[in-house]
């Protein structure tokens, strides 16, 4: 009879009949696929083209009830477990190779409260289908700027975007989440159910038990706003320090309503980059303003008025969920990335000389680095309001890797953003963001992103994962010693 191998958490592979399988697929509502079925690909593809992992079966989920059906099975066997989001981690932590994965897809519900001001999405959703619901009503929470990134992955991470600056972390406006724990329980956690649980869910979630629906408290946003991409020459050292200049300008005088991303790249060769353009360096102002529309000229003039004739300018009032998808274009999935950030408190002089020395030091044509600014609501909170913590950062410095899956200079891409990390670390607060950290990564860089809060979050995560089921994520390890004691 047909056996499948999958891989365990701990020991070696296990074999399973046939039989086993069957019985197990009888007791979902969603699919059980193999690497022969067509849509297994599709529901193993991850963004980023530079890993290499198979799972040995993937579960789509429907219900609740299955995702229960799939945690028994894969602890009572000791399988090793996946849980895939939108797929866009940095490090592939969505799949487990070899085990057994959870593709969440299936499970995308969205139901907002107009009245409540409550949106429950399931936790299959991208950003993209949560925005498009809420903003039927003129209401936002806050998610990330790229509309195909899976909702579950960001939340439980922390999340941040456009909206940060006016209402803090994404977990910020977390009410209440429904998880299925490593013992197979469904529990609805809050701030006044299981709070340990829901402290612990809002930044290392990952880590806690599969999510199966999350609530967010919405907030009155668009439907339209002033947004859209504002780009300029930076192809000389003036130029580049200039751009950077107007950026910490604008970024130091905005009113919360105003926050502005920058990017420093090649100009893509896009139907609004004039043709002579193209290719040449460039430095892309990522601008969302949901405030009065009378009030955004007077709070981007810091920003504009020094650096003259833009090489583009498609500001403007536009949809909001438009303005969540204005760069998604630019992340094509299946391309190489290798990305590594900072979280910074400030602009300093130090900083801003080592990223316009490292522009013009880029490596691949499709390599970019640029601010994000989030200062504001998120630090308004006491550092252990969540286990997300970080509560210091006011500006995130990513350095984005990204080059063609068959580039012989893969290595030297990935040396090149090490390099220019290091180099950019000493203006760091210290602490960093989980879902920014790619696969290559050493365990103790866990602890980091935590910083104070990595201790009570151990504890936590050792009372409702204590064999570490949940490991495909960067991972928290639970505490031997606390364990014997549980079990003595
Ligand atoms: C193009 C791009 C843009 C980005 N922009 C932003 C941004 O604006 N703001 C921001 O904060 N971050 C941003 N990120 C980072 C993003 O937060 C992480 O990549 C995140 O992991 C993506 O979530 P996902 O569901 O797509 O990931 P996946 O790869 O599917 O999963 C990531 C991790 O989440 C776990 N997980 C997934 N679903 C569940 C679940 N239901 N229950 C428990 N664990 C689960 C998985 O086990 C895995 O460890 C961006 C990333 C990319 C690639």
């Amino acid at each position: 009879m047909a056996q499948t191998t999958i891989a365990t958490r701990d020991g070696p592979p296990t074999t399973m009949t046939q039989e086993t399988l069957d019985a197990f697929r009888q007791r979902l509502r969603g699919q059980l696929l193999f690497p022969e079925n067509t849509s297994f690909e599709e529901a193993t593809r991850l963004w980023n083209g530079m890993i290499e992992k198979t799972p040995a079966l993937v579960v789509q989920p429907e219900t609740t009830d299955d995702v229960v059906t799939c945690v028994d099975f894969t602890r009572e066997r000791d399988l090793l477990l996946g849980i895939r989001g939108g797929g866009h981690n940095i490090a592939g932590t969505a799949l487990a190779d070899g085990g057994l994965t959870l593709d969440m897809s299936r499970m995308n519900d969205v139901e907002v409260d107009p009245n409540a001001r409550t949106v429950t999405a399931g936790a299959g959703c991208l950003l993209g289908d949560v925005d498009a619901a809420t903003q039927e009503h003129g209401l936002a929470t806050v998610l990330g700027f790229v509309s195909e990134t899976g909702l579950a992955g960001l939340v439980l991470g922390g999340g941040f975007g456009y909206l940060s600056r006016r209402f803090g972390w994404a977990v910020d406006n977390l009410v209440e989440v429904e998880i299925v724990t490593a013992d197979g329980e469904v529990r609805r956690t809050s701030a006044d159910e299981h709070e340990d649980l829901f402290w612990a869910v809002r930044g290392a979630g990952h880590n806690m038990g599969v999510v199966t629906e999350f609530t967010f408290r919405l907030h009155e946003v668009g439907p339209e706003i002033t947004g859209g991409l504002l780009a300029f020459p930076a192809e000389t050292p003036d130029q580049i320090d200039a751009a950077l200049e107007a950026y910490r300008a604008v970024t130091e005088t905005a009113p919360r309503e105003l926050t502005v991303f920058n990017l420093f790249q090649r100009a893509p060769p896009a139907p609004f980059v004039p043709e002579e353009w193209h290719g040449r360096r460039i430095v892309g102002f990522l601008v969302c303003h949901t405030g009065p529309p009378e009030r955004a000229d007077e709070d981007l003039a810091p920003l504009r008025e020094p650096l003259g004739e833009p090489v583009a300018d498609l500001v403007g009032r536009r949809p909001y969920v438009e303005q969540q998808q204005l760069i998604d274009e630019t992340e094509p999935k299946g391309m190489h990335y290798y990305w590594k950030a900072i979280w910074t408190d400030s602009l300093d002089d130090g900083l801003l000389d080592a990223v316009g020395d490292l522009f013009l030091d880029l490596p691949s044509p499709m390599t970019k680095l640029g601010f994000v600014h989030v200062g504001g609501a998120l630090n308004e909170r006491a550092t252990d309001d969540g286990v997300v913590g970080n509560r210091d950062f006011r500006y995130g410095l990513g350095i984005l890797g990204m080059w063609d899956p068959d580039s012989p200079d893969g290595d030297a891409h990935r040396a090149w953003v090490r390099e220019a990390w290091e180099q950019c670390r000493p203006f760091s607060t210290g602490g960093h963001y989980v879902n920014f950290e790619p696969a290559d990564e050493p365990a103790d860089r866990v602890q980091s992103a935590y910083r104070d809060n990595y201790d009570r979050l151990v504890e936590v995560k050792t009372k409702y994962d204590p064999e570490n089921l949940f490991r495909s994520n960067r991972n928290v390890s639970p505490d031997p010693e606390a364990r014997a004691h549980k079990t003595k």
